[in-house]
C-alpha cells in the first residue's frame, strides 16, 4: 500500500472510532436536534421553549461555524448527551476538528455539554464572569440537583469544565480565514456574558441577552447592564441574530422586544416598590402580567425573576 493511502486510511479509521466513541459514551437522548444552515459558514440548533428540565434539557440554542481549518462551536447545550448529538450533526456537515467552543455565559442549560468538546481537544473561551459562577456554591449545588432532575443524561460523570481563556475586553481571532469578534458585556444576563460575531457572514450569536418565545431567566442579572446591552444591539446591522433561546431572526429588533419590554416592566415596577418601601409580595400582586402570563416558563420563572430584580435593586439603592 502506498504510504499516502495508508495514512489516509488510518486517519479515516481514527476519525470513525472517535465519532463512535462520543455517541456511545453518553446515554442516548431522544429529542429532535437538527442543525439548520443559516449562512455560508454558520449552522444553528434550536432548543424547545421551556424550563430547564423540559425536553430532556434541550431548551437552549447552540450553533457552529465551519471553516477549512476547523470548527468553532457556540455554546455547549444542557447535557453531555445533547452535546454528543450536536457533534453528530457537525459530523454530517464536516470532518474538520473541533477547535474552539465560545461560551456565551456559564448557565447550566448552555454548559453541561462542554466536557464532550473539551475531550475532543477544543479550546474553551468564556467571559470573565464565568469564573464567578464556577467558584460559587450555586454551580455545585445546581449540578447536584440536575443529576437528579435530568437523570440519566446529567449524572455522576457530568462535570463543570472551566474555560481555557477568559475574555474581558473585545477579542478577535481567525480560523481558516474566517474572522471572529467576541464582545464581552460584563455582568448582564448572568455574571458574565459575551456575544460572537462571525464577520464574513455578518451573523451574531447573542447568547441569553435575547430570549424569544418564553419568559427570560433573570437569576443573578444586572438589569441595568442587560437593558443597555439590548439597546446597543438595536443598532447593529447584521444579516442574522441567533438568540440563546427561541428562533433566529434577520433583524435584531424583531427579537429584542420581548426581552426588553419584559425586563423594563420588572425594572420599573420593582424600582417603584423599593423606592416606596412596598413589600415585594404586595408590589408583585399589583402588576399586570397580561402580556406574559401565557408564555412558556411563566409559572416557573416569573415570580422568582421579579424577586431577583427586587433584591438586586434593593442592594443597589443608597
Ligand atoms: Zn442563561
Amino acid at each position: 500500500m502506498h504510504i499516502h493511502t495508508l495514512l489516509i486510511s488510518l486517519l479515516i479509521l481514527s476519525f470513525g472510532v472517535q465519532a463512535k466513541s462520543v455517541s456511545e459514551k453518553y446515554p442516548a437522548v431522544n429529542v429532535d436536534l437538527n442543525a439548520v444552515k443559516v449562512s455560508k459558514h454558520v449552522y444553528f440548533v434550536q432548543g424547545k421553549a421551556g424550563i430547564a428540565t423540559d425536553n430532556a434539557g434541550f431548551i437552549s440554542n447552540a450553533g457552529f461555524v465551519v471553516t477549512n481549518e476547523g470548527v468553532v462551536i457556540f455554546d455547549a447545550l444542557g447535557t453531555p448527551s445533547l452535546a454528543a448529538k450536536l457533534y453528530k450533526e457537525i459530523r454530517k456537515v464536516t470532518k474538520q476538528p473541533i477547535r474552539y467552543v465560545v461560551m456565551s455565559h456559564y448557565h447550566a442549560d448552555h454548559l453541561y455539554g462542554l466536557q464532550v468538546f473539551k475531550e475532543l481537544g477544543a479550546k474553551i473561551i468564556a467571559p470573565q464572569g464565568a469564573r464567578v459562577y464556577l467558584e460559587s456554591n450555586v454551580s455545585d449545588n445546581l449540578l447536584a440537583t440536575r443529576r437528579i432532575e435530568l437523570a440519566p443524561w446529567v449524572n455522576e460523570s457530568t462535570r463543570l469544565v472551566p474555560a481555557d481563556q477568559y475574555i474581558d475586553t473585545e477579542y478577535k481571532f481567525s480560523l481558516g480565514g474566517i474572522h471572529f469578534k467576541i464582545t464581552p458585556l460584563g455582568n448582564a444576563h448572568s455574571e458574565g456574558d459575551l456575544t460572537l460575531l462571525v464577520e464574513p457572514d455578518n451573523v451574531l450569536f447573542s447568547g441569553d441577552l435575547i430570549f424569544e418565545g418564553r419568559i427570560p431567566f433573570v437569576g443573578q442579572a444586572n438589569i441595568f447592564n442587560w437593558l443597555q446591552a439590548l439597546e446597543a444591539m438595536r443598532n447593529v446591522n447584521v444579516s442574522a441574530v441567533l438568540p440563546g433561546h427561541g428562533p433566529l431572526a434577520k433583524d435584531p429588533n424583531a427579537l429584542i422586544n420581548l426581552t426588553y419590554n419584559y425586563l423594563s416592566l420588572l425594572k420599573n415596577t420593582m424600582q417603584a416598590a423599593v423606592k416606596n418601601w412596598t413589600p415585594f409580595a404586595e408590589a408583585y400582586a399589583k402588576i399586570d402580567w397580561g402580556d406574559y402570563m401565557f408564555l412558556p416558563a411563566f409559572d416557573a420563572a416569573n415570580r422568582k425573576n421579579a424577586y431577583n430584580v427586587f433584591l438586586f435593586l434593593e442592594s443597589e439603592s443608597p
